[in-house]
């Protein structure tokens, strides 16, 4: 059977990467990256996980959280009863910053836009933020150690959403008490998807 949303949805997502090329978002990055990596996974995810940008493996094979703290998110997933396929996965910037620096503010807010056209596509009920680089843009003035695995309503242009703030999993593969607090956050997601779809 035909499933026209469906690829018109994925259609869409291919055309915000040919914009980020065309348009020239952070030449700088782009000139020492391997691969633009885009989000991956369902574009009818009913969750979308929210990184802050590749690390080496990501950039050498094109995808989002392939290396240690994608293995970490794999087994959190699995945990909670889901899978890599079902939901989506990306991050706020979409190249590789040189020797995995963290991301400058004006990486950050130029690839903010294109984040915000992948949300309004997926059309998520929730969006997992993981470390405090795509927190603060959906949660400003706000403290992860404080928030975290605190859901929170906002609203997105016309669209509601809930935002999970989590730690990053590459914050928490050494660092056991961190671990085991983001292990406990994500195991309320099933919870806060069953409240978000009782609500509507
Ligand atoms: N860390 C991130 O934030 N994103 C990735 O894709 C990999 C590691």
């Amino acid at each position: 059977m035909p499933n026209t949303k469906k690829d018109d949805k994925k259609a869409r997502l291919v055309q915000i990467k040919a914009d980020i090329i065309a348009k020239n978002i952070c030449p700088d990055l782009a000139q020492n990256a391997t691969n633009l990596v885009m989000g991956t996974g369902s574009a009818d995810a009913e969750i979308v996980f929210i990184g802050e940008a590749p690390g080496k493996n990501e950039d050498l094979q094109g995808e989002p959280f392939v290396g240690a703290a994608g293995k970490f998110l794999d087994e959190m997933l699995a945990l909670v009863g889901l899978k890599r396929e079902n939901v989506y996965i990306t991050n706020i910037v979409k190249y590789r910053p040189p020797n995995n620096r963290d991301p400058l503010p004006d990486e950050k807010r130029a690839f903010w836009p294109y984040l915000l056209q992948e949300i309004h596509v997926i059309k998520p009920k929730i969006i997992a933020t993981l470390g405090r680089h795509s927190m603060e843009y959906f949660l400003p003035n706000m403290k992860i150690s404080t928030i975290h695995g605190k859901p929170k309503r906002i609203g997105i242009g016309s669209d509601k959403v809930v935002i999970l703030p989590l730690f990053h999993p590459a914050a928490a593969l050494y660092n056991s008490s961190m671990r085991e607090t983001l292990i406990s956050d994500f195991e309320a997601v099933p919870k806060i998807i069953e409240q978000i779809s009782n609500d509507n």
